[in-house]
This record gives C-alpha cells, sequence and structure tokens, in this order.
C-alpha cells in the first residue's frame, strides 16, 4: 500500500510513539545550536502587591525558533533537562537577570524590583552549581544587597531525587543572599515537610488552587489556608495564575502578599515592561 501512496508514504508505517520520537530528536538537534544562535529570550511578568505597585517579576525563558516561531518552556525545558542543556542555558539566563538587576539598582524608582529564576532539578543536582551561581555574581560584581534581589524558584518535585544534595546547595545558595521561593505550591507528595526543612523565603500558592477558588469551596479553603500558614512561618505568600478582579480582590481581601497573573500582565520582553511610565501593573 505505501508504494502505491508513492512519495513519502512510508510514514504511513510509523507508529504515533516512534513519530514523537523523531519530532523530539529535531527539537533536541535544534536546541543544542539555540544558545548560540541567540535564539533563546527572556520574558517577564509582573509580580504585585494588593495596590497593584510591581514588586518585581518571574523570569521565564522563550525560545524563538526559525520555524516553528515562539517554542514554550513547557515543550523545550524537560528536552533541555534530559540532555543537560539546562545547565549552559541556565547560566545564560543568569548572567541575564544579573545584568538586568544592575540596570535597576541605580534607577530610585527600580532599585528596589526583584527577579525570580525557575531553576530546575537537573540544574540544582549538578555538582557545580552552587560555584556557577557563585562564579556568575562575581563576574557582575555583585554585592550581599543586589544579591538579595535575586530568587529562586524550586518546585517540590525536583527536590525528590538527591534531598541532602539539593538542602545542602539551597542552604549554601541562601546564605549567599539568593531568596528561595517555593513553586506550584500544594502540588507535591510533602509540601509541608520542604517547608520546615528548606530556607524559604516565599511560597507561591499554585495557579490549579486559584483559578477555581470562586466556584470551589475546597480550592478557596486551600488558598486561604496556604495564605494563614504561609503568614504564620513569615514567609512571603504569591498567587499564582491571577486573571480577573474577583481573584484580585478575594487574595487581597485574605491578606495574600504578592499576586501574579495574566490579570496584570502577561510574560513580555523587558523593552514592554521597562517603555510603560507606570510603575503599576498594566490593568491599572
Ligand atoms: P512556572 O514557574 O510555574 O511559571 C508559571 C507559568 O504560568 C508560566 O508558563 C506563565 O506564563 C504561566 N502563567 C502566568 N500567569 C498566568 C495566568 O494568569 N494564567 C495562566 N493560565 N497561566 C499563567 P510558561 O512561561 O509557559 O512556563 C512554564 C514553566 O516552564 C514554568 O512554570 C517553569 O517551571 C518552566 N520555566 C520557564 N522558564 C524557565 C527557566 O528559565 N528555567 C527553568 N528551569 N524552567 C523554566
Ligand atoms: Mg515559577
Ligand atoms: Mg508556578
Ligand atoms: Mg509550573
Amino acid at each position: 500500500r505505501a508504494k502505491e501512496q508513492g512519495g513519502n508514504s512510508f510514514s504511513f508505517f510509523v507508529p504515533e510513539m516512534h513519530q514523537a520520537a523523531i519530532e523530539r530528536s529535531h527539537l533536541e538537534t535544534d536546541l543544542r545550536g539555540a544558545l548560540e544562535k541567540n535564539q533563546l529570550m527572556l520574558y517577564f511578568q509582573p509580580k504585585v502587591d494588593g495596590n497593584a505597585d510591581i514588586q518585581g517579576f518571574e523570569v521565564l525563558l522563550r525560545w524563538c525558533h526559525p520555524q516553528r516561531g515562539i517554542v514554550s518552556p513547557a515543550d523545550f525545558i524537560p528536552i533541555a533537562e534530559a540532555t543537560g542543556l539546562i545547565v549552559p542555558i541556565g547560566e545564560w539566563v543568569l548572567n541575564a537577570v544579573c545584568q538586568q538587576l544592575r540596570q535597576w539598582q541605580n534607577d530610585p524608582q527600580r532599585c528596589h524590583w526583584r527577579l525570580a529564576v525557575n531553576i530546575s532539578e537537573r540544574q540544582l543536582s549538578h555538582e557545580r552549581f552552587v560555584q556557577s551561581v557563585r562564579d556568575i555574581l562575581k563576574d557582575h560584581d555583585f554585592d550581599q544587597n543586589l544579591t538579595t534581589k535575586l530568587e529562586f524558584e524550586i518546585t517540590e518535585s525536583m527536590l525528590m531525587k538527591n534531598i541532602e544534595h539539593a538542602v545542602a546547595s539551597i542552604r549554601e545558595l541562601n546564605s549567599m543572599g539568593i531568596q528561595f521561593a517555593m513553586d506550584d505550591f500544594g502540588t507535591g507528595y510533602s509540601s509541608l515537610n520542604y517547608l520546615k526543612m528548606l530556607p524559604l523565603d516565599c511560597v507561591k500558592v499554585d495557579q490549579s488552587f486559584v483559578r477555581d477558588m470562586l466556584v470551589d469551596q475546597s480550592d478557596a479553603a486551600i488558598v486561604e489556608m496556604v495564605i494563614a500558614l504561609a503568614k504564620a512561618m513569615q514567609l512571603v505568600v504569591v498567587a499564582e495564575g491571577v486573571e480577573t478582579y474577583e481573584q484580585h480582590k478575594l487574595l487581597v481581601g485574605l491578606g495574600c502578599d504578592q499576586m501574579q497573573g495574566y490579570y496584570y500582565g502577561k510574560p513580555a520582553p523587558i523593552e514592554q515592561i521597562t517603555s510603560q511610565q507606570s510603575l503599576k501593573a498594566i490593568a491599572f
């Protein structure tokens, strides 16, 4: 049959799984060249307080692929992790973030802005991770004050593999001044255990709880509980995935310190953010 159809019809026999593997290996090949070809870009999404004043940004990677357009990190971070490419990519991100913090340092309206970088399991478990962070901070001449503007977002799931090493690295980086946030809080297996064990400064309520908190009582209860818990532990609590005014109002009413989501601003290139005069999020 394949022969009758001619051309590329051999692909008729390629099972779907195989197709996905081929697709992935193409992406992998392209990703290897992405750094040197300057295809990686950082987007910034504001974190705001109850008055919608910007307190800082989460930095989110984008890959501008010449044929595919903008590839989401959900599609290429797993490949970067599996291949180890996340290590040089992560170093590139950190360099860019340090540069940005330097630029804001002498701007009285922006010098308090913090930048949060996502760190994945493979990075944190890398034996040279702490040293490479130290080297980068040194390259940018960071003092303790600038270093505290830098935040690492980690997830619970990434700690599972080698917990002793992860905790030791986190403690050491924290002692240098880097702040730590527990990302996607509540979605892992031992959330409370990690809260107790790690030197955290911040917890981010996962967006899945925020999404339905106005219609689902359980979600509302979880959000309320996490905010209360964070307060009791003197942690900054950030709600992710805020998309509506009603969610904003409810979160502020519950005493949530900071919010992040499309309602205040979608992730965007830094020029788009700094070209805007207002220091408030876009919606206000
Ligand atoms: P994350 O750290 O939990 O980031 C939050 C994700 O939620 C981002 O997706 C963001 O664009 C999206 N988001 C923000 N506000 C809203 C909202 O109001 N509604 C909805 N539906 N979504 C919202 P994104 O940018 O696709 O990133 C996905 C994940 O990729 C991140 O999850 C993070 O784990 C990872 N990632 C992104 N950049 C990096 C990076 O530089 N390094 C590493 N290791 N991982 C990264
Ligand atoms: Mg994050
Ligand atoms: Mg998150
Ligand atoms: Mg996530």
